[in-house]
């Protein structure tokens, strides 16, 4: 009996919505079906390591119920009827109902709207050369992004933050507002280096006890959108014990005699009520931080999940501009380095054809929009027709109760298409 083939494999880059973008290496093979995936090893940030859910991605790739034809609702709304359809009749059918919905309402009447479940310049963002092409609603990102990114820039100017394989040089990892252990594998690779390497501490500051606070020196459980308080009290003991890098300030930041005066009365006993810490976890965490000047500050996405989420990670971030770190290898506050690639979206979202006079919706107000609400509407037309790729507001968008029964009884949205 002849050997089977041994599968080709391919350099690729991992399509999730997840900070790391791993280089993987893809087996393929005869049939053109994927077999595992593996993590490049000669890119030192992803360094062979990936997580098992893009590892085993083949059995999603080719799961037997994975969506792969164009399904229409035939049912009511929540019976699960469809019926498979070709891509040309389901192309025909969206594009005469948006058609006619533009006729009665007018163009801003249909709202593309999308998130990241896939990644990619083209497969997420071109759906906006169509809004852009048909002057459809416009929308903001207000999913997972624009809390951590507003109070992150507001302090750096620039979404852009030390290197992330620096955290392998740290004396102390602090993995604030994020689970890598379960979501970002390569975070802990990097941290646990510096571990073993640099024997350096790892602090984990979350709203549970998560995987990877498991794995911590130190662990900070605290309440629910209370981290502004906890950043505020350690910068007040990095400047009431010595440990503030006044020179440092002095060149690059704005007012540090008014932050200083500002945190006076924002002590760990302050701080103490409001987070739900004890005033002596408060101390000990902001003396490590005041002594360790390779302190890196992996701050995460759970910054997007509270309603102070900007002002929370500006205040994290400026921590390290208080003690100096990002003067340091292996030092600073990271968020997101998008800016570092200077991407121009201009052609796959045709800007040259986009009006900024069209309003914007929230995304996330998505249930009060498709129920009317004027504020949501922005006073505009309602949102009768909607293409939904990548993303399921039914359970990812807040007011669930009002997005499932906002989501139409029989419109457009009754279709599903795969992203095959
Ligand atoms: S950690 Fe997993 S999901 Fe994230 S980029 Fe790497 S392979 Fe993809």
């Amino acid at each position: 009996m002849s050997k089977p083939e041994k599968p080709q494999r391919f350099a690729s880059a991992c399509p999730h919505d997840c900070p790391s973008t791993c280089a993987v290496e893809v087996e393929v093979h005869a049939d053109g079906r994927i077999g595992r995936i593996h993590g490049t090893r000669d890119n030192d940030y992803t360094a062979g390591v990936i997580c098992a859910k893009v590892a085993r991605y083949s059995e999603r790739l080719h799961h037997p119920d994975r969506l792969t034809k164009p399904l229409r609702r035939t049912g009511p709304k929540g019976s699960g009827q469809f019926e498979e359809i070709s891509w040309e009749e389901a192309l025909q059918d969206i594009s005469e109902k948006f058609l006619e919905a533009e006729k009665k309402h007018g163009p801003q009447t249909v709202w593309p709207y999308f998130f990241a479940g896939t990644m990619g310049l083209v497969q997420r963002d071109s759906i906006n050369r169509l809004r852009n092409a048909k002057s459809y609603s416009g929308m903001y990102q207000t999913f997972c992004t624009n809390m951590a990114w507003t109070g992150y820039i507001a302090g750096t100017g620039k979404l852009a933050g030390p290197d992330p394989r620096e955290m392998a040089l740290a004396d102390t990892v602090v993995v604030w507002g994020t689970n890598p252990v379960a979501t970002q594998v390569n975070v802990m690779t990097h941290a646990i280096k510096a571990r073993k390497t640099r024997k350096a501490k790892i602090v984990v500051i979350d709203v549970y006890k998560t995987e990877t606070m498991k794995q911590a020196d130190i662990g900070l459980v605290l309440k629910p959108g209370s981290d502004a308080a906890l950043a505020c009290a350690v910068m007040h003991v990095l400047f009431r014990d010595g440990y503030a890098d006044r020179a440092y300030m002095e060149k690059y930041a704005d007012v540090p005699a008014e932050l200083e005066e500002h945190l006076k009365t924002r002590s760990p006993e302050w701080a103490s009520e409001i987070t739900g810490l004890t005033v002596e976890q408060i101390e000990e965490f902001a003396k490590l931080v005041g002594e360790t000047k390779k302190t890196y500050f992996r701050l995460g996405y759970g910054f997007t999940r509270q309603r102070n989420g900007v002002v929370s990670m500006h205040a994290a971030s400026c921590i390290a501009v208080v003690g100096g770190h990002y003067q340091y290898e292996g030092g600073g506050a990271f968020h997101n380095n998008g800016a570092i690639f200077g991407l121009n979206m201009a052609m796959v979202e045709a800007h040259s054809l986009h009006d900024s006079s069209i309003r914007k919706l929230d995304m996330s107000q998505v249930g009060r929009i498709l129920t009317g609400d004027k504020e949501a509407l922005m006073d505009g037309p309602p949102i009768t027709a909607m293409l939904i790729q990548n993303t399921n507001p039914v359970s990812v968008a807040p007011e669930q109760t009002l997005v499932k029964e906002a989501l139409p009884a029989k419109t457009c949205s009754s279709w599903f298409m795969s992203n095959s």
